[in-house]
């Protein structure tokens, strides 16, 4: 049991323990049922000596007698004025009658805290519970919502002649290609360098540096599943890609259901994660006239 509930465990208790004290008093106060006579009556029954006990309860205006007579099992009560009782007390001694007295105003007080603890106590048990609660809705609230993480990645690669063009994966009809050490996907390698930045797991070039023989015209989606991998391991999802491919030609629009495809099966997500877009340079600099290839990419990471 942590403390929390031992805490809680102690204020229940504590509650049905003055409860059940303030039950008890109000019982124990209550007069008990008598036959109700007048105070002039109930003086010749002392003086008669017909009295065996009599309890006197004290209150701030009045006073009332409940009494047992010697001779029966009857019980009498009455009231007199304040000012009476003291020698109404001396009466009752001198006829032998044992003489109790309860100043009702001290046990008013005595009841009105007994009643008031177990109030004070819900209150302040109410009061820890929903402070707990808070806690816990504010922790769960931090530990439930994801973090979202976004990496932004970019790339250019010249283009010469007689080269394949592969973009996203697909290799398109054309009759330039990419200049680099894999199969020059610009799109794959913007989009590697956008999920690394995201997850702050470097970029491309240190994954997969362009000396390593290894990757000498590989197939760039190979880095995209290895970025994947990286990704689970670190516990990042894939919530959104967003990419804009520079090139004056050829015009890719067509393509790009096909490269989503293939980017999404690499990245192992569904390619409505995947949005590409296309752009041409408006013939300016190099990529403008038609010299080189860009991609922009931006991706956004969840993380628990
Ligand atoms: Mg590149």
């Amino acid at each position: 049991m942590n403390s929390s509930s031992t805490t809680k465990t102690i204020l229940f208790w504590m509650s049905i323990v003055f409860l059940g004290i303030m039950l008890w008093k109000l019982v124990s106060t209550n007069k008990p049922n008598a036959d109700n006579v007048s105070y002039s009556h109930f003086l010749e029954m002392v003086g008669r000596n017909e009295i065996r006990d009599a309890r006197i309860y004290l209150d701030a205006n009045s006073v009332s007698v409940s009494a047992s007579r010697r001779d029966s099992q009857q019980r009498v009560s009455t009231t007199l004025s304040y000012g009476d009782w003291q020698d109404l007390k001396e009466r009752l001694i001198d006829s032998g009658a044992t003489v109790e007295y309860t100043n009702q105003k001290k046990d008013d007080w005595v009841l009105l805290l007994l009643n008031g603890l177990p109030l004070l106590l819900l209150v302040v048990f109410c009061l820890f519970l929903m402070q707990r609660m808070r806690a816990g809705a504010w922790r769960g609230a931090q530990t439930s919502l994801p973090k979202t993480h976004t990496g932004i990645g970019y790339d250019l690669h010249r283009l010469e002649y007689g080269r394949p063009l592969i973009i996203g994966g697909i290799e398109l009809p054309f009759d330039k290609g990419p200049v680099g050490h894999s199969d020059g996907d610009v799109l794959a390698h913007a989009l590697c360098d956008a999920l690394l930045g995201a997850a702050g797991l470097g970029d491309i070039g240190t994954h997969f540096p362009d000396t390593d023989p290894q990757w000498k015209g590989a197939n760039s989606l190979l880095f995209l599943e290895h970025a994947k991998k990286l990704l689970a391991d670190k516990n990042f999802a894939i919530e959104h890609v967003d990419a804009v491919v520079v090139t004056e030609k050829p015009k890719l629009g067509p393509h790009f259901p096909k490269m989503r495809e293939a980017l999404a099966k690499a990245l192992g997500v569904s390619a409505d994660k995947i949005h590409l877009k296309a752009k041409t340079n408006e013939g300016v600099d190099a990529v403008g006239r038609g010299e080189a290839i860009a991609a922009h990419v931006v991706a956004t990471l969840s993380s628990r």
